[in-house]
């Protein structure tokens, strides 16, 4: 293993690209999955998390407690994607657990959607160190952070993400478009059906009925968007 997630990866795919020749050399014709070695994804999370301990690729490394990595089912069909941990996720290292985070709980739970956060999804942030005060992360450190988040949805393949707010749905899309604009719909996102919607925080300081139920409307989506891909009743 090496202090780099991007280096243990390259490893991991050039012994996958080995094994494939060497059945193609025994004249094998069919691929069958489950005799290519890939890791399982709850260790590669964790070796992921364990290489990224220390990291000083920008300066939020200066003003964060810990890191918050990641959080949920490595196996989940549906990846959540957030901006960045606030002082509670901050202290405890784990995503969306402090106001925001309850309420993405029982958005996630609401009838008609019925996910549970730790057995259906996968939840990340786009940039894994708290900005100071809270401001939003600034370029450089959304890139910095960016093949990290990158590694983690190839880890956890999703069939579905939603994406919170404007940063996760523009660094993701690649747009300046707003989040306003951009819900309400799906994307292809590589081969991921991706569902744009509000940021908890962004309703918990607008509170009126009208937000809700758009990103009601969206998580909707997100399950119908599921139940399709992965043949659920
Ligand atoms: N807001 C986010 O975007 N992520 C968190 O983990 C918490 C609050």
């Amino acid at each position: 293993m090496s202090d780099d997630p991007r280096e243990d990866l390259a490893d991991c795919l050039r012994g996958v690209a080995e094994t494939l020749r060497h059945h193609r050399d025994l004249g094998v014709r069919e691929i069958t999955l489950s005799h290519v070695p890939f890791p399982d994804p709850g260790d590669a999370l964790r070796e992921q998390e364990r290489a990224l301990q220390g990291c000083a690729l920008c300066k939020l490394c200066r003003s964060r407690t810990n890191i918050a990595f990641g959080s949920g089912n490595p196996r989940a069909r549906v990846m959540v994607i957030g901006e960045g941990p606030g002082e509670e996720e901050d202290k405890q290292a784990v995503p969306f657990v402090g106001r925001a985070g309850q309420l993405l709980t029982k958005m996630l739970a609401a009838p008609g959607v019925g996910f549970d956060r730790d057995r259906d999804c996968y939840i990340a942030n786009v940039v894994k160190c708290r900005p100071e005060r809270n401001r939003n992360p600034e370029p450089d450190e959304v890139a910095a952070c960016n093949p990290f988040l990158l590694a983690q949805i190839e880890t956890v393949q999703p069939v579905v993400i939603l994406a919170l707010g404007n940063f996760a749905a523009q660094t993701l899309l690649g747009t300046k478009e707003g989040i306003t604009k951009l819900r309400g719909r799906t994307y292809a996102y590589r081969s991921i059906v991706l569902v744009p919607t509000f940021h908890p925080a962004f309703l918990l300081r607008n509170p009126g009925q009208e937000y809700k139920r758009m990103a009601w409307d969206d998580l909707k989506l997100a399950r119908r968007e599921h139940d399709r891909l992965t043949g659920s009743a």
